[in-house]
């Protein structure tokens, strides 16, 4: 099965957008493209946390889980 692609872009999408730094990065684009290299982990951004962003949430962790399927 090939490695699902994962584009910063898109992952970008479903973070909160605030820029809040909580994260340590200066912006969202920043932990995205972390996140994107594996080098941060979705349960960094605290504000993902918050019930609104529940569905965000899912939908990161699911695409993050696909990619690491052999
Ligand atoms: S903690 Fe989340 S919302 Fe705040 S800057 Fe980092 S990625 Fe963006």
């Amino acid at each position: 099965m090939s490695k699902h692609e994962i584009n910063v872009f898109e992952i970008y999408e479903y973070l909160p957008q605030n820029n809040c730094k909580n994260c340590g990065e200066s912006n969202c684009m920043a932990f995205a493209q972390k996140l994107v290299e594996q080098r941060k982990t979705i349960g960094g951004c605290a504000p993902l946390r918050e019930p609104i962003y529940a569905k965000n949430r899912q939908a990161l962790a699911k695409i993050f889980e696909l990619n690491n399927q052999k």
